[in-house]
Formats: C-alpha cells, structure tokens, sequence
C-alpha cells in the first residue's frame, strides 16, 4: 500500500532537508560553542550538497574579504541564528536563493526580525527567499546555554577577586 502521491513524498523530502541541513549548520555552532565563541554555525547547500560550512566565521561574512566575490546563485544558506544588518548585507551581495534561519533576532535581526533587508528589493538587487524558525528550540538553546554558561563564568570570577581582595 503506498498513498503517497509522489508530489507529497517531494514536500516531506524538502522539509526533512531542510532539517538535516541545519542539524549541519548546528554541528558547526556546537564547535563554537566549544571553543568559547558564541555558538552560530552555518552551511551553504547547493544542489543538496554542502559547499562549504562555518561556525562563527558567520560573523566575518559582514567582511567582504571573507567571501569576495562569491556568487551564491541557486545556493541556499542555512544559518543557526537570523543574520544582523551587516552580514543580511553581505548575505545578499552574494545572491543565495534562500536563507534558512534558526533562532529568530527580534531586536537585532535583519531577515524580518526587526527590519527585512532579505526580501526588500531598492536599494538593493536581489531579494532572497526566507524560512525562520527551522530547529528554532535547538538553535535558541544553544545560544542560551552559552550565554548563561557566559553569565555564570564572569560571576565566578568577580567572586574570586572580591574574595582575594578581601583576603588582601
Ligand atoms: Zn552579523
């Protein structure tokens, strides 16, 4: 018995791509995380196959040395965090077709978060297509674990000065 039409088996495809790509894209973030840099990651998919993958270096994509000239034409970016304005900039000079984000930035974010440079079309030229929210608990957890961990380190370090201030 089979009453998948072969449409039907093409979407479940796609959504299960777009989950085993940021499971990807989460694997660069974990090595982040491990190396005590805020835990983003990311991967560039094209055809189904990743072309190339970053943790952190996200950051660097606002760089445009870090991409040159890169033309990211029929790719898609998959990324653990939404992007800021410098790298959605950068993001969108190198004219993927679709960014795929994780954890969404509602005070920072500029794939429609706070403001849209992705999907406007002036003042710039090309206008990629969105999907928020993929392994959106996963991604924010991360984050958040790490920002915690972050909190709870420098408390245990002004504790140790006081107390050795103390001790004089
Ligand atoms: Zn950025």
């Amino acid at each position: 018995m089979n009453d998948l039409s072969d449409d039907s088996a093409d979407l479940m495809m796609d959504f299960e791509s777009d989950n085993y790509f940021m499971q990807m894209a989460l694997r660069e973030a974990r090595k982040a995380y491990k190396a005590n840099e805020v835990p983003v990651g990311a991967v560039i998919v094209r055809d189904g196959s990743v072309i190339a993958r970053a943790w952190n270096q996200v950051e660097t994509l606002k760089d445009q040395d870090a991409v040159g000239d890169w033309r990211l034409e029929g790719c898609t970016l998959y990324v653990t965090k939404e992007p800021c304005p410098m790298c959605a900039g950068a993001i969108v000079h190198c004219r993927p077709d679709r960014v795929v984000f994780g954890c969404p930035d509602e005070k920072g974010g500029a794939a429609g978060g706070w403001i849209n440079l992705l999907e406007s079309n002036p003042p710039l030229n090309h206008r990629c297509d969105i999907s928020a929210g993929v392994m959106q608990e996963e991604c924010v957890a991360l984050l958040q674990s790490f920002f915690r961990e972050a909190r709870d380190r420098k408390k245990a370090e002004r504790d140790l000065i006081r107390k050795q201030a103390e001790e004089g």
